[in-house]
């Protein structure tokens, strides 16, 4: 089957609805997943329930359907808890992680010092007692953590953390789960069982794809290539969903649709034609340096495409 040739994914987190920062990442693994008549996934990335907005599975349909950004399939994370169990079980039995019952700061203080803690030499008998009561809800403030490098030149990969706890309902599922799994998990595991080819992503990721190396090199998988892109600085609008939700939950902003958050469907409702934004975004391409976007390239490149008018409304 020639679309499995290629097989590439748009990953966003269902926060919120999508922003030019998205746009980007949607419009590039459009282009070329489809310029190789490949495969594209859509893969809501929902394990982090505090950061959930039910609504937002929706609204990211519906801003790539007005983008232009046709998917072949859809994968939502909080459906997938299962899967991720059985892998994370599976590391542990294999010793390549451990359930790690510190006190953060403890743990931190130790990580800075690349000195490992006492959790980590348990044995895998014990660990998988601990996995088995976290999953039973019976433990507090417990993580999963992955062996890697302790003195390794960066800290933050020493040891990272592939699970947490957190009591909470999952709010797309109702589910009581208790706990999750951390994205440097969850994401090579899915990219390796969707057969992802290619990972098209902002070099603000290069970090996690060191430690998602790790998930891959312990399972013996092979890694898809990685492309990593520059970031899009952007003058004025906010492009964070956290702050985004912050600012209209404060009366700041008007709703998804202000067009101070330079979200998609407030350049709708400006007058921005979709093919305009998606046309900007292939031209910029997958420049690994930062690129600089203003509103003036936004009306320069594409004042064929846009509305004569929707200038006048920023
Ligand atoms: N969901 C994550 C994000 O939006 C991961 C994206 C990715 O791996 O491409 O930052």
């Amino acid at each position: 089957n020639v679309k499995d040739i290629v097989v590439m994914r748009f990953a966003p987190n269902p926060s919120g609805p999508l922003h030019l920062g998205h746009a980007r990442a949607a419009v590039l693994n459009d282009y070329f997943s489809k310029k190789y008549n490949g495969k594209l996934i859509l893969r809501l990335e929902d394990t982090d329930p505090k950061r959930v907005l039910p609504e937002a599975y929706d609204m990211i349909k519906e801003d790539l359907k007005w983008l232009g950004v046709k998917v072949d399939e859809v994968v939502i994370q909080s459906d997938r808890m299962k899967i991720y169990y059985e892998y994370g079980r599976k590391l542990i039995e294999m010793g390549h992680a451990y359930v790690c019952t510190c006190d953060p700061e403890e743990f931190r203080k130790l990580r800075e010092n690349g000195q490992a803690c006492q959790c980590r030499d348990l044995g895998v008998e014990r660990n998988l007692e601990l996995w088995d009561k976290m999953l039973n809800g019976e433990l507090e403030n417990t993580v999963v953590r992955l062996k890697t490098d302790i003195a390794h030149k960066n800290p933050s990969i020493r040891d990272f953390p592939i699970f947490r706890i957190e009591k909470t309902l999952h709010p797309r599922t109702g589910d009581k789960y208790c706990v999750y799994p951390l994205m440097n998990f969850s994401v090579p595991v899915d990219d390796h069982l969707l057969s992802m080819t290619h990972v098209l992503r902002g070099k603000d990721h290069i970090v996690n794809t060191e430690k998602q190396k790790y998930v891959f090199d312990y399972f013996g998988w092979k890694m898809p290539e990685y492309i990593h892109y520059g970031i899009l600085k952007i003058e004025g609008p906010v492009l964070s969903t956290s702050k985004m939700h912050a600012g209209i939950l404060e009366g700041k902003y008007n709703g998804w649709d202000d067009p101070r958050l330079g979200t998609l469907r407030a350049l709708k409702r400006r007058g921005i034609k979709p093919e305009a934004i998606y046309k900007l975004m292939t031209e910029i391409g997958i420049k690994q340096a930062d690129v600089k976007f203003s509103w003036e390239n936004l009306y320069a490149a594409n004042k064929d495409i846009i509305d004569k008018d929707a200038k006048r409304f920023f």
